[in-house]
């Protein structure tokens, strides 16, 4: 495209709350054939809320108290519902010895010399926890498009915490429009496989990468890539950084974190995948009118 061509494309988009950093994204933006999509925070509104508890051979409330007073400690969106909602029901909180994230997996923290997991299925097996009281509760709530999590104390399970995230208004008719387009849609996330078929069931997606740790989604991009496949990329985390680097779209939310900004080529300054669509057309447009 020209130079014009190009600023007209822009400013446009500009105009519509679509910043395009660079022209060779506006150029490459309507040849895209495989777009993926974040799951938490990019198609659904990323403020997940604590709404299920099962206790395992303890009291509710010891549970509750022992799961949010660590993760009071972590910055993890799944840690702020789970504090809130002990907050809202007046949880007492306990003093927390020591604290260590474990990416992808969950966290790991000492309640009065105790050891507390608190995580996925990988975290729990991975430290040998007998599961077999809590596994059903569970999957039931994954497969209610929830993410559950176990916790552990002293390496015994004492229950099952639940958390739910909404999927934005517009993204089942913004994943719609982006299929009749002609475009594959993916969507990819570190989240439970059952969680997220259940909320891919619910906007309509059909391909599902779940289970995928921060620092493998830039190689599942590269993988999409294969054969020379167009791909784009869109997501708002710290974690979705180098796979937004790695896409030949990145395409970043605007109320992302800086890192996923800083290294898109193009900034979407509303939360909307409906934009995602603008500037696919904005992109043909700008293209049509130069040839
Ligand atoms: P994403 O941001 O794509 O949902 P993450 O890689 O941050 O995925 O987390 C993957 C999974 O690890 C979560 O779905 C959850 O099961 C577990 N996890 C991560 N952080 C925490 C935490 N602070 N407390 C409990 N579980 C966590
Ligand atoms: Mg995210």
């Amino acid at each position: 495209a020209t130079p014009t061509a190009i600023m007209v494309g822009s400013g446009k988009g500009a105009e519509n709350g679509i910043l395009i950093k660079t022209g060779e994204a506006l150029e490459t933006a309507h040849k895209i054939q495989t777009i993926v999509l974040d799951k938490t925070g990019t198609i659904t509104e990323g403020k997940p809320r604590l709404i299920d508890l099962f206790a395992i051979d303890e009291e509710e409330n010891f549970v509750l108290s022992i799961a949010a007073s660590c993760e009071k400690m972590s910055e993890h969106p799944i840690a702020q519902a789970i504090v809130k909602g002990a907050e809202e029901k007046g949880t007492v909180l306990q003093n927390v010895e020591s604290f260590t994230a474990i990416a992808g997996h969950g966290i790991k923290a000492f309640v009065e010399g105790k050891e507390v997991l608190i995580g996925n299925k990988k975290l729990m097996e991975e430290k040998g926890i007998d599961l077999s009281k809590g596994i059903q509760k569970f999957e039931e709530y994954a497969e209610g498009g929830k993410t559950p999590m176990f916790i552990a104390f002293d390496k015994r399970l004492i229950g099952v915490l639940a958390v739910a995230d909404s999927p934005k208004k517009s993204s089942k008719e913004a994943i719609k429009m982006l299929k009749d387009l002609g475009i594959e849609v993916v969507m990819i996330t570190g989240d439970n496989k059952k969680t997220a078929m259940a909320i891919a069931k619910e906007v309509g997606v059909d391909k599902v990468l779940a289970e995928v740790l921060p620092q493998d989604k830039a190689n599942e991009v590269k993988k999409l890539q294969e054969g020379g496949r167009i791909v784009a990329m869109v997501g708002d985390g710290i974690n979705d950084a180098p796979a937004l680097a790695q896409a030949d779209v990145g395409i970043a939310i605007g109320s992302g974190t800086d890192v996923a900004i800083e290294s898109a080529d193009i900034v979407l300054m509303r939360d909307d995948l409906l934009d995602v669509v603008k500037a696919i057309r904005l992109s043909k447009a700008t293209i049509r009118n130069i040839k």
